[in-house]
């Protein structure tokens, strides 16, 4: 596949790939150079209750929901080698959609193949529960049941990622899928649709529709025929969805922002520490949850620290996603890059000090796409907007603290709570910091690591429900009491 072969695709509804009803299209655009990449149907909510009534039918006429666990996994565990075998071209269409560069591309498709085996794995793992029955001669057993059919709704960033984190367990489990990509990342999500028809998921299972959120996304969340809707994306759009879904009391599960700040005290180790500040934020441009955007340094070493950080933000090279020199690549879209200027004016206007950045490059071959210069920004204050709210871009801001106490205080203070991260060599203060930190992922002496087995997802307002490891699964199914008496 060439980086510039524009593309038409169909979306899949009811084991058909089709066009949108009116034949409406989107032109999907390469964030390098704004080159239109591929052409993909543009659906509404007729096309959304289409693939939901071929959810409703697959999971209430079945076979999907009712075949034994280790026959559903298999197919699962298949999806997941179709994924190895298909990597490369995979990794493209991500940095295609996306602009990250093709190696980070490649990590997200080795995680996308290991979801799919790990939840493979856990398919036919739980056998239920015998429980014990205060009533003589009765027996209570406990089990889990498939919820029923799933509207998936992922956000750009992490097209394919997030998109796995849903589908995976969702099928493991014994549900029917609705996915809705973003409408500017949707081909890698149209790909996995490809391979799940290829791995032998039945007609109707898997469907995916293609259109705006307001629209597809507003039916999924809706629809009386959806039992549970699976979410990422912003605060915003999650508090729309709360809404909708309210009407037929829905399970939801919603992965929201997160603004999540990365302490480090003045007994850290400097140069990891360094090194993951960087890491933290400027990976695909500052455009993940759980960015390091907030970074927090301790009297001692503050000024060294952010002198050093500077050196190296400076040094950060951009390009296209395709370059294997290029570190980092655009933001998503002209839109994204208008509201992170944005935010670039506002901490200036705040007091905030601009240490480097601030600006779109000059450089002559980064003109036509969505480019930002990594930035820096130091002497903020917990109130400003900087700190408060997710710029989702590459741009971080640096708070001086000078007390334990009042690092936890400020890291704290804030409506989210994805992620969060310290670094310190002191064990006393490990633990305390571990357990005052209130987010639902706490990093110590690292930054932005997960893995498939571990739960994610936030306190506070960054979400409801945890995605991955067991509760992942047990988040796509209902508790059963089964009483007996003889
Ligand atoms: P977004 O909220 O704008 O859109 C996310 C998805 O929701 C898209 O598919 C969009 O089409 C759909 N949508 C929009 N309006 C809708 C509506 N009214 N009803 C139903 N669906 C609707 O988010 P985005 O800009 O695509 O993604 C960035 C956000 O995602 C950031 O806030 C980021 O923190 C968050 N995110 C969170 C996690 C996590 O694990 N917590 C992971 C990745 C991204």
């Amino acid at each position: 596949m060439s980086a510039r072969e524009v593309m038409e695709k169909k979306m899949f509804v009811d084991g058909q790939w089709v066009d949108a009803d009116s034949g409406a299209i989107t032109d999907i655009l390469d964030p390098y150079d704004a080159s239109v990449a591929a052409r993909v149907p543009h659906a509404g909510r007729e096309e959304a209750r289409r693939a939901i009534g071929a959810a409703r039918r697959a999971f209430d006429q079945g076979p999907w929901p009712h075949m034994a666990a280790s026959e559903r996994a298999a197919v699962v565990r298949r999806i997941g080698d179709l994924v190895v075998r298909d990597r490369e071209e995979l990794a493209r269409l991500e940095t295609l959609d996306t602009g990250k560069t093709v190696e980070e591309s490649r990590w997200d498709m080795d995680d996308v193949s290991g979801i799919f085996h790990y939840f493979a794995g856990l398919a036919d793992k739980d056998g239920g529960e015998v429980i014990e029955s205060p009533m003589p001669d009765t027996s209570s057993v406990v089990v889990r049941e498939p919820v029923g059919v799933c509207g998936q709704i992922s956000p750009w960033n992490y097209p394919l990622l997030q998109a796995s984190w849903k589908l995976a367990p969702a099928l493991a489990a014994g549900c029917t899928v609705i996915m809705k990509p973003s409408e500017i990342t949707p081909l890698t999500t149209i790909k996995i649709t490809e391979l799940c028809e290829e791995a032998g998921v039945p007609a109707g299972v898997v469907n995916t529709v293609l259109g705006a959120g307001s629209q597809v996304g507003a039916e999924l969340s809706e629809s009386e025929d959806v039992d549970l809707i699976s979410f990422t994306g912003g605060i915003d759009t999650g508090k729309r969805i709360i809404r909708a879904a309210s009407t037929n009391v829905k399970k939801m599960a919603l992965e929201l922002g997160g603004k999540n700040p990365n302490i480090v005290f003045d007994d850290a180790d400097f140069e990891l520490a360094l090194d993951h500040a960087l890491n933290g934020v400027f990976f695909h441009a500052g455009q993940i949850c759980s960015a390091g955007a907030r970074l927090m340094v301790q009297d001692a070493i503050h000024d060294e620290f952010v002198d050093a950080l500077e050196a190296r933000i400076r040094n950060i090279r951009l390009g296209c996603g395709f370059d294997d020199k290029t570190e980092m690549g655009p933001v998503i879209s002209a839109e994204h890059l208008a509201k992170v200027e944005e935010y670039v004016d506002v901490a200036q206007k705040e007091g905030a000090r601009l240490r480097c950045g601030g600006a779109r490059p000059t450089d002559p071959e980064l003109q036509k796409g969505w480019f930002y210069l990594p930035t820096l920004f130091d002497r903020c204050e917990n109130d400003m907007r900087i700190v408060q709210e997710e710029v989702f871009g590459p741009v971080i801001s640096v708070e001086r603290f000078h007390t334990e106490e009042e690092a936890v205080q400020r890291a704290n203070a804030t409506v989210y709570g994805l992620s969060a991260g310290f670094w310190t060599r002191d064990p006393d203060r490990i633990h305390r910091v571990s357990r005052a930190l209130r987010f639902g992922t706490v990093w110590v002496n690292d930054f932005n690591v997960y893995f498939v087995q571990a739960p994610w997802g936030g306190y506070k307002q960054s979400g409801l429900g945890r995605e991955l490891g067991r509760m992942g699964l047990e988040e796509y199914t209902e508790v059963k009491h089964i009483y007996q008496n003889h």
